[in-house]
Formats: C-alpha cells, structure tokens, sequence
C-alpha cells in the first residue's frame, strides 16, 4: 500500500455507474481510482444494441459507449486499474481494499460491482456453460445459428434474447414458468409474430440433457406435473441477475435478494461507501438509472468529505 496513494475515492466496477462516478468525482477534483476486473462496461458492454440510452437516435452499442465513458472520465484525471478485488475493510474512516494488484486505500468508496446472470442451480449446468448452455444471446447467440435453442425466463432479458435470436436460430422456444411475459409491452407483439418462436408457457426446465454437449432439455408444466423431453442444440438462460456483493456481506446491510441497500442518495448503512447501479435497491436497473447513481453518489460523497452530512 505504501506506494500507493490515499486517494479521495475508489470506485469498484468499471460499468456506466462507476465510470459516471469517476467523471463526477474527477471533475470536482476528487483524486479518483477505478478498479475494473476485465474491461470497462460490466454487463452493457455485451449488449449488442442499447437502444433506450437518450442521446443516440440510432442507438449505440454497449462495448462503444462503455469506452467512451471511460475515456471521459479519464480526461479529466481518473485512474484505472485492471484488478480484482479480494476483501474490503469499508468499516473505519480509511478503506482499505485489497486486490490482485496489491492493496489500496480511500476516504471514500462507490460499489458499482453490478449483477451476474442468475443459473438455473441444475445439475452440470456449469460443466455445459459454453458447450450449450449459455447467459448472453448477444455474445453467444452467433454459436447457434440455423439451429434449434431454448431460451429461459419471461422478463425483458429474455424477451430480447429470444427476439435476437429469431433472426439468427432456425427455431426458438421461449420456456417461462407463467402464462404471461413479465416484459413490457413493447416487446410482446414482436415476439408473437416471430413465425419461428414457439411459447411453452407454464413451464420450467427440470434437467439438461447431454453427451458432454446440451442435446436437450427436460420440461415440466407445472399445469399437468407432465415431463416432456425437448431436444435442442442451446438454452440461453436469461431469469435475472444476481448481484455481486459477496466480498460486503457482513458489513453493509443487503436485501433478500442480496442487493445492497441504499436508497436514492446511494448511501449504504455505511458513512462514506456509497453504491451505483445495478447492485443497490432500485425499482429499475437500466444504464440511465446507473449514471444517475453515479452523479449522485460524487454529490453525496463531497458532502460526508467535506464533513457535512453523511
Ligand atoms: P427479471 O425482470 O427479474 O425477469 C426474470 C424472469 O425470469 C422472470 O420472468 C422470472 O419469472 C423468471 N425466473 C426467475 N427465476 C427463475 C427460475 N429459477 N426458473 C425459471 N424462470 C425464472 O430479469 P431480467 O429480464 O434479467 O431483467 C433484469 C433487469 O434489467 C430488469 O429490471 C429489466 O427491466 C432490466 N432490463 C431492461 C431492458 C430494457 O429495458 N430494454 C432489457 C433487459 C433488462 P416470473 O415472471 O415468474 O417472476
């Protein structure tokens, strides 16, 4: 750490929240690191087309504008560093957190870690992760192309993945637990006029099949209790997110399902560790909403340095 400076702010996760928290917080003259693990972006660099981020009429893709926004924020003096980070001690004055870089310190620290695809929890899912099972149609979806997949879930995720693959699979199969998509509106027409997108409503996948490779997917309805076995070539698993908060679980409060909490302001129930994005409670987790986090959070973590209110 010794060489290391103490800087004003660390921000964890290099996604829109994060590197908005860095262009804040460098612009105020916050001495401002970002420690990314891979690349900047988090879960939008691997959307293919971001659509809904105001200021780009013909859209933008997420690899584009994850780099951008890094860019910016270090053009006015933000610093990344490409690590992972370990453990965090958030709970004294000075954070310190330490990494595969090495260990760094802070009077401040933005949680902008984001949330991972959930899994299905079915037996040698992981073992099949890329050998038929998969999380991004975006990324993967090219993979399959002329073949038969199966895409998981009902919410906008989902409704997206099974829409991009329609143009790519010979035939797509969107398997939710209801009998009604959780997506918004938009979406619902589009997928109804898919001619290759066939529904098994009121359904869940009970085990995938396999020789070392997915060649199947057993389904129950949970209408009937009936098992079907349905062969396919890939299941895009698309049922949510789980957020990344492991390393903090004991000293910030998290909800139920492990998002940090923190209201509007970001706080968290500790003075100076605010969190952005995707990973605290919010009742819409989009990229505007993240950058939107990540001004406020610079806002708020001014005030608790300059001694105000927390
Ligand atoms: P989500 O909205 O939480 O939807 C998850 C879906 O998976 C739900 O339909 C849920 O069923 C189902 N599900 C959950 N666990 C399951 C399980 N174990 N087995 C089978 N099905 C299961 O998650 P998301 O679609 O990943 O979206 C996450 C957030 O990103 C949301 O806030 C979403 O609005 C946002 N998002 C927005 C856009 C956009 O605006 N263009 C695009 C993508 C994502 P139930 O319906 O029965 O609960």
């Amino acid at each position: 750490m010794a060489q290391n400076p103490v800087y004003d702010m660390i921000v964890v996760g290099g996604g829109p929240g994060g590197y908005t928290a860095a262009l804040y917080a460098a612009r105020a003259g916050l001495n401002v690191l970002v420690l990314e693990k891979l690349s900047a972006g988090g879960q939008m660099a691997l959307t293919e087309t971001i659509d809904n981020y105001p200021g780009f009429a013909q859209g933008v893709d997420g690899f584009t504008l994850a780099e951008t926004m890094q860019q910016q924020a270090e053009r006015f003096g933000a610093r990344s560093e490409y690590a992972e980070v370990t453990a965090l001690d958030l709970t004294a004055d000075l954070k310190v957190l330490q990494t595969s870089a090495g260990a760094f310190a802070a009077r401040t620290v933005v949680l902008a870690t984001g949330a991972d695809p959930r899994p299905l929890g079915l037996p040698d899912e992981e073992a099949l992760t890329g050998r038929g099972v998969a999380y991004c149609a975006a990324c993967d979806g090219m993979r399959y192309k002329g073949k038969t997949v199966v895409v998981v879930g009902g919410g906008n995720s989902a409704a997206e993945d099974a829409l991009l693959l329609t143009r790519i699979a010979r035939k797509v199969i969107l398997v939710h637990r209801r009998d009604t998509l959780r997506a918004t509106k938009i979406y619902h027409e589009p997928l109804r006029q898919a001619e290759n997108l066939e529904f098994r409503w009121n359904s869940v996948v009970t085990a995938l099949l396999h020789d070392g490779q997915l060649n199947g997917v057993r389904l129950r309805d949970l209408t009937t209790g009936a098992e079907t076995e349905l062969p396919c070539d890939a299941v895009f698993v698309s049922v949510g997110r789980q957020p990344a908060t492991e390393l903090v679980a004991g000293q910030l409060e998290r909800d139920a399902a492990g998002y940090l909490v923190a209201d509007e302001t970001t706080r968290t129930s500790l003075p100076g560790v605010f969190a952005v994005g995707d990973v605290r409670t919010k009742p819409l987790r989009q990229v505007v909403t993240a950058v939107a986090d990540g001004a406020v959070a610079v806002h708020m973590a001014e005030q608790y340095l300059a001694g105000g209110a927390l």
